[in-house]
């Protein structure tokens, strides 16, 4: 059996990257959709053979409770949206993915979680990076010390933001860069290290003349201090381009540049003074549709995904020390 999966918001992520990658599932499939757009609910569920009985609005979203069809909604709406929705699709009776930032507080993402644990559902948070295959690999090989005990981390993502848009929109998207862009920094440090940070210090740089960044901040870098020891130096914009990690082992480093696009990672080691490039084979299935399968398969066998509520309540525990830190110009501590 095949997991049917609601989109809930179809906009550029939703229809450029997850609704075609359907196409390449072994266990999920594209059966509803919610938009508050008429033209877009005709062409889209045109365009992919959805009944007009599984087109939905956002006014009778919560109909869906009644579609057998629909075991798990899809969540592509602008950040600040993501608790309301992700709750009332678990109180349908519905598996939820939700895109990252999983939320804009952690109050928000601890309701999340309590409301798909009382309706007995899963919750899973859209870090696509973990279905694809150079990021699998840079975990092992970092955890595992490939180039010696990692000692440090630096990651940086980044681009020019294009004004007038819901990410420029405090109320919409919660913050700037941060929530957006640099959560990839902050979450493959966490990933890299597979640890913690129990302490972070953060520094914020924002033109406010700047039309696009009236309410949102354009760059904030913040360092991680991890349990090991390990110090993780991250760069967060929204004016210029980034797209890299790098993982310093006593041996050498880990390189990939860039990282976390939407395909063409590309992974160099340098170990004991040799930099040798690292290709892998064509992977099988993109990392879109490794993310769906992922919870189609979690519920299917009933296990928890990798990516569950909880990591991106992780992430959102540091993002809201960071801010702290870079307001009140001091290091924080991070309590888990
Ligand atoms: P987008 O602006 O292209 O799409 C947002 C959709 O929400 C639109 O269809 C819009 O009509 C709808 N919407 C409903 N109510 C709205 C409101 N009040 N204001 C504005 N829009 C409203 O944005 P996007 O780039 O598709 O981002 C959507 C979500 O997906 C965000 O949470 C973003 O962080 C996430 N995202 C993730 C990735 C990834 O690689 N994982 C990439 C892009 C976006």
């Amino acid at each position: 059996r095949k997991i049917g999966y609601a989109v809930v918001g179809l906009g550029s992520y939703a229809t450029r990257q997850i609704m075609p990658n359907f196409a390449g599932c072994d266990s999920a499939r594209l059966v509803a959709l919610v938009s508050g757009t008429p033209a877009k609910l005709e062409q889209f569920g045109t365009q992919y053979k959805i009944p007009k009985t599984h087109r939905y609005s956002y006014a009778d979203f919560d109909r869906i409770r009644d579609n057998p069809d629909i075991d798990a909604v899809y969540i592509v709406l602008p950040n600040s949206m993501h608790a309301e929705y992700s709750i009332r699709a678990a109180q349908a009776g519905k598996h939820v993915m939700c895109e990252k930032p999983m939320a804009i507080s952690v109050a928000e993402c601890q309701a999340m979680i309590a409301a798909s644990k009382k309706a007995g559902k899963k919750l899973m948070i859209g870090y696509r990076s973990r279905f694809e295959q150079y990021n699998r690999l840079a975990i092992d090989l970092a955890r595992s010390g490939h180039v010696g005990p990692t000692r440090l981390i630096t990651a940086e993502h980044g681009f020019p933001a294009q004004p007038n848009q819901w990410r420029l929109d405090r109320p919409l998207s919660g913050g700037g860069s941060l929530m957006d862009i640099g959560i990839y920094s902050l979450n493959a440090a966490r990933y890299l290290t597979g640890e913690e940070p129990v302490e972070v210090s953060a520094v914020e740089s924002t033109d406010r003349n700047d039309p696009r960044f009236k309410t949102v901040e354009d760059r904030i870098n913040f360092m991680l201090r991890f349990p090991s020891g390990i110090i993780a130096n991250c760069v967060s914009s929204y004016s210029s381009s980034h797209n890299s990690y790098r993982v310093i082992g006593t041996q050498g480093y880990i390189d990939m540049e860039p990282a976390t696009p939407y395909q063409g990672q590309s992974m160099t080691i340098r170990k004991d003074g040799v930099a040798t490039p690292r290709v892998l084979p064509a992977a099988a299935k993109t990392q879109f549709a490794g993310q769906l399968d992922h919870l189609a398969e979690c519920i299917l066998t009933n296990a928890t995904p990798i990516v569950p509520g909880e990591e991106g309540l992780a992430d959102m525990r540091v993002i809201e020390a960071i801010y702290r830190s870079a307001a009140e110009h001091r290091s924080v501590g991070i309590k888990a």
